[in-house]
C-alpha cells in the first residue's frame, strides 16, 4: 500500500470561481482545492489581483512585495475566500483595468498580455523557490497558457526539481508573441530555442510550459487522444506526441455542492430525480425570461460562449429547422458580435419560440438548466465541457456532438441504450449542418416519448461526475511525481 503523503501544492490560474470566471477553467481552479483537501492534499491557488477580485477579499495580509515586477510595483496578498486558501497577486499596472481578464470592454487582447501573465508566471515560480512565509510547495500546478510559464521559470531556475503539472483547459488558446519580448522576460539565453519557449520562430507561453512540465494534464481521455493528431494538435501535436509517456487524461469533475437542483438557491424550484414535477416552475421562469410562448414544446437551451469552436454558427444555421420541428430555443451567451447578432435576429423573426440573451449570467445559467428540456453542444471541439454535466446533473439531457469530453460523458440513445436504461442523451457525428439537424430531430422525437425522456433524465442525474475519481487520479499522479523528485 502507498504511504498518504500530507503535500501541499501551489495551484496557478488566472480565473477562480467565485472570484472572475470567463469559462471551465475557473470552475475547475475553484472546485479541485476542495476535492484534493480530501486527498490529503492543501492546496494554495496564486491569482491576478483584477478589481473582481480585489473587490471579494476580506482580510488580506501582504506577505511578499515587489518594487519592480517587469517594472511594476506589486504585493502579493494572502487571502482566504469560502475554503479557498488564495495568493492574490496585486499589481495594479498589469490588472486593475476595467473589462475582461485577457482584454478590454471591446474585447480586444490587452497588448501587454505578455508582460501580465509572465509576472503571474514568475512570481509562481518565486514562490516555488522561496515560499511565503515559511509555507512552501512540493509540487506546482499550472493552468493553461497564462500560467504555464511558471513552469518555465522553474525550470530554469533554483526550483527546477519541484515537479511541475501544467494543464491544457483549451489547446486552442496558446498565448503566442513576438520573438522580441524574449528578453524581457527574465530568462536564461539557453530557455531560448526549440527545447524552449521559442515556438514558430515567436514565444508559445503554452509550449513553455509543456516542454518544461514533469506532467502535462489535459481535461478528458478523449481530448488527451485527440490532440495527438495533427487536426486537433494546434501545431503542437508534435510535441504532445514526444511527451506522450507524460500526458495524462483527467476528466473535469463538477461542484456538485454548486450545481445542485435539489438544493440550488438560484432557482425557480428544487427539484429531485424522484419528482422531477418540479421542473415544471423552473420552466415556466425560463419561458417567461425569454419570452417563449407556454407550451410543452421541448425547450432547446445554449449556455455557451458563442464561438466557433462551441459550433454557434451551426446553430444559428439550424434555427429555422429547429423552430420547424417545433422546438424552442433559449441562449445565453456572448462572444463573436455576428453570432450575437444571428440569434437576436432569430428571437425577433421567431417571436414565441426563441429567445437570445445576449451577456454573462450566472444565475440565469442555473435557471435554464433546470428548466430547459435539452441543451445544446454542437462544438467543433471540447477538452473536456462543464454544461453537459450541468445539464445531466439537472435532467437537461444533453445533444452533443461526439468530440472530446463530450464523448466521454454522454452516453446517446441508442436502442441498445435505450434498452439497457443507461442512454443520458443525443450524441451525433460530426459537426456538421446535416449531423446537427439529425441531432435536434432525433431530440424532439425522443421527447415524444415522456416514460422513455424521464427515463433518460434520471440516468443522467444519477451519473457521478462528481470531483470524487478525478480528484483521486490527480492526488495519484502528484503523489507519484512527488515520491519521484524526493
Ligand atoms: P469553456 O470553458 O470552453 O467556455 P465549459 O463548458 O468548460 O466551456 O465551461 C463553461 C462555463 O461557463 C460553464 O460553467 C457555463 O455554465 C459557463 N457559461 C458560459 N457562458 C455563460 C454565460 N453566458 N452566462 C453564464 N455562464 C456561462
Amino acid at each position: 500500500m502507498g504511504k498518504i503523503v500530507a503535500m501541499q501544492v501551489l495551484s496557478v490560474a488566472s480565473e477562480i470561481y467565485p472570484l472572475i470566471k470567463t469559462g471551465g477553467l475557473a470552475d475547475v481552479a475553484g472546485a479541485l482545492p476542495g476535492a484534493l483537501a480530501e486527498h490529503g492534499i492543501g492546496v494554495r491557488t496564486l491569482v491576478p489581483g483584477y478589481p473582481s477580485v480585489l473587490s471579494k477579499l476580506g482580510k488580506t495580509k501582504a506577505v511578499r512585495r515587489y518594487e519592480a515586477l517587469f517594472g511594476a510595483s506589486a504585493a502579493l496578498l494572502a487571502a482566504k475566500v469560502v475554503e479557498l486558501d488564495l495568493l492574490v497577486l496585486d499589481a495594479p499596472d498589469f490588472f486593475k483595468r476595467e473589462g475582461g481578464p485577457y482584454g478590454d470592454l471591446g474585447g480586444t487582447d490587452w497588448s501587454d498580455n505578455w508582460r501580465r501573465f509572465a509576472a503571474l508566471s514568475r512570481v509562481g515560480a518565486d514562490i516555488a523557490e522561496d515560499g511565503v512565509k515559511g509555507w512552501r510547495p512540493d509540487l506546482v500546478h499550472a493552468h493553461d497558457w497564462q500560467a504555464a510559464m511558471t513552469a518555465a521559470y522553474m525550470r530554469f531556475g533554483p526550483a527546477h526539481r519541484v515537479p511541475k503539472v501544467v494543464t491544457i483547459h483549451n489547446l486552442a488558446f496558446q498565448g503566442r508573441f513576438g520573438a522580441d519580448v524574449f528578453a524581457g522576460l527574465g530568462l536564461p539565453p539557453e530557455a531560448w530555442g526549440m527545447d524552449g519557449v521559442e515556438y514558430y520562430g515567436g514565444i508559445g507561453y503554452l509550449k513553455a510550459g509543456l516542454v518544461s512540465a514533469d506532467a502535462i494534464t489535459t481535461v478528458s481521455p478523449t481530448y488527451a487522444d485527440e490532440i495527438r493528431s495533427p487536426t486537433q494538435g494546434m501545431g503542437l501535436d508534435g510535441l504532445i506526441n514526444g511527451r506522450a509517456d507524460r500526458l495524462h487524461g483527467i476528466l473535469n469533475g463538477i461542484d456538485t455542492a454548486i450545481w445542485d437542483p435539489a438544493a440550488d438557491e438560484l432557482i425557480a424550484r428544487r427539484y429531485t430525480s424522484r419528482a422531477l414535477g418540479g421542473r415544471v416552475a423552473n420552466r415556466r421562469a425560463l419561458e417567461k425570461h425569454f419570452r417563449l410562448d407556454r407550451d410543452d414544446a421541448p425547450i432547446f437551451i445554449i449556455v455557451s460562449r458563442l464561438t466557433w469552436q462551441k459550433g454557434m454558427d451551426l446553430v444559428a444555421d439550424a434555427i429555422d429547422h429547429l423552430v420547424g420541428l417545433g422546438g424552442k430555443l433559449a441562449v445565453l451567451g456572448a462572444g463573436d458580435h455576428p453570432l450575437e447578432g444571428a440569434f437576436l435576429s432569430a428571437a425577433e423573426r421567431h417571436r414565441g419560440r426563441v429567445g437570445a440573451h445576449i451577456g454573462y449570467d450566472e444565475p440565469l445559467s442555473h435557471l435554464m438548466q433546470a428548466g430547459g428540456d435539452a441543451i445544446l453542444i454542437p462544438s467543433r471541439f471540447e477538452p473536456c465541457g462543464l454544461t453537459q454535466l450541468y445539464g445531466l446533473r439537472y435532467g437537461c439531457v444533453p445533444v452533443v456532438a461526439r468530440v472530446g469530453g463530450l464523448a466521454d460523458t454522454v452516453i446517446d440513445a441508442n436502442e441498445a441504450a435505450v434498452g439497457a436504461g443507461v442512454a443520458t442523451g443525443v450524441v451525433f457525428a460530426p459537426s456538421d449542418p446535416l449531423a446537427l439537424h439529425g441531432g435536434i430531430a432525433r431530440t424532439i422525437r425522443l421527447h415524444g416519448d415522456k416514460a422513455g425522456w424521464q427515463a433518460m433524465q434520471r440516468a443522467g442525474m444519477r451519473a457521478d461526475f462528481s470531483w470524487r475519481h478525478s480528484a483521486a487520479q490527480y492526488a495519484g499522479l502528484f503523489r507519484s511525481l512527488v515520491q519521484g523528485a524526493a
